[in-house]
């Protein structure tokens, strides 16, 4: 499961059509994140953590919440090779996930399983369906943690009580522009179309 895997990926985009990513190698270092916000069909977040040399990937609906009461659903998706951290554009219509996507929020992440006295790579704690992580975010900092449901296939985006949690901040309603270029969707959608 945690073996990366970016067949899916390939399959489900013509990149003569689509400006996505094709590959990418993960640098030395501190691995990263990405949250994209994503106005496909249905208007998500994609939760993207750096691992075994790709982006393991989750769709959030709401996004991420600061507050630790909040659990936000997350439900898993293909694998995303490392350059998509970097993309920001229009998926043209027709193709897989059209849309204009935006790099809501980006940064490193520590695995938190790493600290404890049972530690476990962040590759067993996917196998686990029990993640803890640290983010750096700009919008988004502090521990999340992602568990899979009892139900199996879907997972929960939950903040981890810290003095980063605030239960008053509600940013993927709130934050709206790109940590990249600083533009709103609207914004994106105009000058990528042109360009
Ligand atoms: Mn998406």
């Amino acid at each position: 499961m945690t073996k990366p895997n970016l067949s899916e990926y390939n399959q489900k985009r013509d990149f003569n059509k689509s400006p996505e990513p094709k590959g990418g190698k993960s640098a030395k270092g501190t691995p990263r994140f990405v949250i994209q916000k994503h106005d496909a069909q249905n208007l998500h977040f994609d939760f993207r953590l750096e691992m075994s040399g790709v982006l393991k990937s989750w769709a959030v609906p709401k996004g991420p919440s600061t507050n630790p009461k909040d659990k936000r659903l997350a439900i898993p998706t293909e694998d995303h090779p490392v350059d998509y951290i970097d993309f920001e554009g229009v998926i043209p219509e027709g193709e897989y996930g059209a849309g204009t996507v935006m790099v809501w929020d980006k940064g490193t992440y520590r695995n938190l399983f790493d600290e404890k006295e049972d530690k476990k790579t962040l590759e067993e704690c996917y196998d686990d369906g029990k993640i803890e992580v640290w983010l750096e975010g700009e919008k988004v900092s502090g521990g999340y943690a992602l568990v899979k449901t009892n139900m199996g296939k879907n997972w929960l985006l939950i903040k981890k009580k810290d003095d980063k949690a605030d239960a008053r901040r509600k940013p993927a309603k709130t934050e709206n522009n790109s940590v990249k270029s600083g533009r709103n969707l609207k914004e994106i959608e105009k000058e990528e179309k042109n360009g």
